[in-house]
């Protein structure tokens, strides 16, 4: 026990002691990250002013002193108070209903210190009275009416206060209890001393030991404290939970300790753990778990095929403080499914889902690889097509157009050998990779011949051509080696005779012309390369009386390029446009010039198939007799048969505009496709075209072909038709034709397709 003198400095010490500590919480608690340093800080910092009253109190000898001590100890418990509420409601948030601690608890508080300090002028709340403490004066207090309402104040506040822990520590599982328990039981520890200390008077308020304590244990379990014993449960019981295979091995590699799934995978129980290990080496192997390495992880594949388990192991030694081999712990993991899902998912990313063959890219990395593994290998890329599988589809339902596929697929398979890949490279197209001793085209030729599909009962016949490119160059790309291979499929012509056909070099270069020209066109038109060549037509009398127009381009490169060398590709590309147009206004021109010459003959023009897709061949040749101010019975418009092919209604309608617009309408190589006597009979022509090729048999020795040629014109006429024979080449040809009542005639008998000036130096005498 403390006496006399020794009593006042010792309580001056601990005060000061337990200032500066409770300062420094408030000082780290503000600093700390955590939601509640700042009620903590505060808490702290309230627990100041009384300290310092106190330390007041018990230093001072004087009244006034004294009572500026007794000040700062009241208002000091106001500001406790305040910091209480607020701490309480930071601390035991997420336990109530997270409400508001209520404003008139401030208020209240606030208007109590008034009232306390309002003592100076009306002496109302307390008085001081010296006594001898250590032998010099103390100054204790003498409480009046203003002191009881500040204690039924406070008590209020802090009885509210301790309502809540309570009600917080009913609503928390029991394992966080802890921390409110201690600050409850420490809480209600300070309000007994204080309570205590007041009515007994002794000098001295002692109980302010407990409320710097209450300070420390605020700040330590606010910011610091960690359930550890509810760690070490939630640990054990993670563990034993654990979905996976857990084995705890002493450093003597015995097994101590084991989940749920590690003794039902060694077959062991809590009794007989230490067998696990025996367990362990049954199925993995001996030797291959405990081993002297300090940790390792691994893959195992226990069985094969469909019955494989996939495991996955983990393990990890663990050591103490002084790095002494504490023991080692074992994860074992079955991923079976998981592995089992990976294959299925790179099997499907892989592998087409309707045929099952690979897919296009899977089939590009399968060849490359191919390729860098056999490099003394010679391949074919072959790029197989199903000719018209739209139709195909639409005609016979989608449903059968997968079960044809499947059938393809499945003969394409059939066909390989481990040294081939193949797969799906598109809705309707496959590729296969070949090695070349392995392709035998014979064989393969006369099965497409025949390929039928079978569906039920029923078999349906389907045309599959292969475009085959020999891989001569393995540095291109794998899809570079497909485009060649379907580029040769191009040159299938005749397509119910030749199934396959080869890519070769003079087919790249075609491609490449191909490109260049069409490149070249709208320059070449514009720098009249291209011009038309004309070539007279003769009446019976053999009088020129037109000619046709027929392109030739002068290349600058090349030189003199036939029409066979570039409408083809043109037509193909749609880029005949450019040049139709080209040549029609040429035409115009020529016209226009012969006109106010006085010259009096026709020309006639071209129209192809594509020009009817991409113009209003009505509207544009309108436009340029018009332009030019021509007759348009002077330009004469040439049509195929094939334009007829389709839409053959919108067609006849067209025709039918022209020549209400004026325009002589040519029916252009009547007999050189699947002409049908029937189309002549409906068609609004003027003039019909008798191609040359048909001509050519006219003197074959029997004399049919001659007879029918014959009916025809007698037909056209009849049917109030002008005939025009093409390709006249003889005198006897034109005499006999002449004889059959053909009315026109074209051909190198009168004169080849020559240039303007040498046309009209030939026509105009
Ligand atoms: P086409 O309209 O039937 O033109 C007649 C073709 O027969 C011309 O070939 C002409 O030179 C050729 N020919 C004329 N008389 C004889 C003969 O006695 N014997 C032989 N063996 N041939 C004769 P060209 O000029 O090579 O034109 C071929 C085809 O190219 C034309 O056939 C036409 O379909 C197309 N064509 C030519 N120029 C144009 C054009 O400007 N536009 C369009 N769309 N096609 C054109
Ligand atoms: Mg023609
Ligand atoms: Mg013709």
């Amino acid at each position: 026990m403390v006496r006399g003198m020794d009593t006042r400095i010792f309580y001056l010490v601990l005060y000061i002691i337990l200032a500066l500590a409770v300062g420094f919480c408030a000082f780290s608690a503000r600093r700390s990250k955590k939601e509640i340093g700042r009620a903590v800080a505060l808490l702290e910092l309230s627990f100041l002013p009384p300290l310092i009253g106190h330390i007041i109190i018990i230093f001072s000898e004087y009244e006034e002193i004294s009572f500026v001590g007794y000040y700062f100890y009241f208002i000091g418990m106001n500001c406790i108070m305040a910091a209480l509420i607020k701490f309480t409601d930071a601390y035991c948030k997420g336990t109530g209903k997270g409400q508001k601690p209520p404003k008139f608890m401030f208020v209240m508080l606030t208007a109590d210190s008034v009232q306390l300090l309002m003592n100076i002028f009306f002496g109302h709340a307390f008085s001081i009275e010296s006594i001898d403490v250590s032998d010099r004066p103390y100054y204790r207090l003498v409480p009046h009416l203003g002191q009881t309402i500040h204690r039924v104040v406070d008590y209020f506040i802090f009885f509210a206060s301790l309502l809540i822990f309570i009600m917080a520590i009913r609503n928390t599982a029991r394992i966080y209890r802890e921390r409110y328990t201690v600050i409850l039981a420490s809480f209600i520890l300070v309000c007994v001393w204080q309570t205590f200390y007041i009515f007994s008077r002794t000098p001295i308020d002692r109980s302010m030991i407990g409320f710097g304590a209450l300070g420390l244990l605020v700040y330590y379990f606010s910011l610091h404290y960690r359930p550890l014993r509810l760690l070490d449960r939630m640990l054990s019981n993670i563990a034993a939970e654990l979905p996976m295979a857990l084995f705890v091995f002493d450093p003597f590699g015995k097994c101590i300790w084991t989940n749920e799934p590690g003794m039902k995978l060694t077959s062991v129980g809590m009794r007989n753990v230490e067998d696990a290990t025996e367990g362990l080496e049954r199925i993995f192997g001996k030797g291959s778990i405990i081993r002297n390495e300090k940790q390792w992880a691994e893959s195992r594949v226990i069985g094969s095929g469909d019955s494989a388990t996939y495991y996955s192991v983990i393990m990890n030694s663990v050591s103490d403080e002084a790095d002494q081999l504490a023991g080692s712990f074992l994860v074992i993991r079955d991923n079976t499914e998981e592995q089992l899902r990976l294959k299925r998912e790179l099997y499907n990313s892989t592998h087409d889902s309707l045929t099952g063959l690979y897919t296009k890219q899977h089939l590009y990395e399968c060849i490359r690889r191919k390729l860098d593994e056999n490099s003394g290998t010679h391949y074919f890329a072959a790029f197989v097509d199903v000719k018209n599988f739209k139709i195909v589809n639409d005609v016979f339902s989608s449903a059968f157009g997968d079960l044809a596929l499947k059938q393809i697929a499945e003969s394409i398979r059939s066909r390989m050998t481990e040294r081939c890949v193949y797969g799906r490279l598109a809705g309707d197209t496959f590729g296969v990779f070949v090695p070349v001793g392995e392709f035998n085209a014979e064989t393969l030729e006369a099965e497409l011949e025949s390929f039928a599909v079978t569906d039920g009962s029923v078999e349906h016949h389907l045309l599959i051509h292969l475009g085959v490119y020999e891989v001569t160059d393995t540095n291109i790309d794998v899809s570079v080696m497909f485009d060649r291979a379907h580029l040769a499929l191009s040159t299938i012509t005749d397509e119910y005779k030749r199934h396959i056909a080869y890519y070769d070099n003079k087919l790249r270069e075609k491609v490449l012309w191909d490109q260049q020209i069409t490149s070249e066109v709208r320059d070449a038109v514009a720098q009249m390369q291209i011009r038309p060549y004309l070539q007279p037509i003769a009446d019976a009398e053999g009088k020129v009386i037109g000619a046709e127009a027929l392109a030739r381009w002068i290349h600058p490169g090349r030189g003199f390029m036939p029409p066979s060398a570039f409408i083809p590709v043109f037509e193909k590309n749609g880029m005949i446009v450019e040049v139709d147009r080209h040549i029609w206004r040429c035409a115009c021109r020529t016209l226009a010039d012969w006109k106010e010459r006085g010259v009096d003959l026709f020309l006639s023009v071209n129209i192809s198939p594509k020009d009817f897709y991409f113009t209003d061949v009505v509207c544009e040749l309108k436009a340029l007799v018009e332009e030019f101010g021509i007759e348009p019975s002077k330009l004469r418009i040439e049509i195929t048969e094939t334009v007829m092919m389709s839409d053959a209604e919108e067609r006849m309608l067209t025709m039918d505009q022209l020549r209400e617009a004026g325009f002589i309408v040519e029916m252009d190589d009547f007999g050189s496709g699947y002409s049908s006597l029937n189309l002549l009979k409906d068609m609004p022509v003027d003039v019909l075209k008798i191609d040359m090729k048909f001509l050519s048999d006219t003197d074959d020795k029997t004399g049919r072909s001659r007879t029918i040629v014959h009916n025809i014109i007698r037909l056209a006429e009849e049917l109030g038709i002008v005939s025009l024979t093409e390709g006249v080449e003889t005198e006897q040809q034109y005499r006999s034709l002449a004889e059959m009542g053909c009315k026109l005639f074209q051909g190198y008998y009168f004169a080849k397709p020559m240039p303007l000036e040498e046309f009209e130096a030939f026509a105009i005498k």
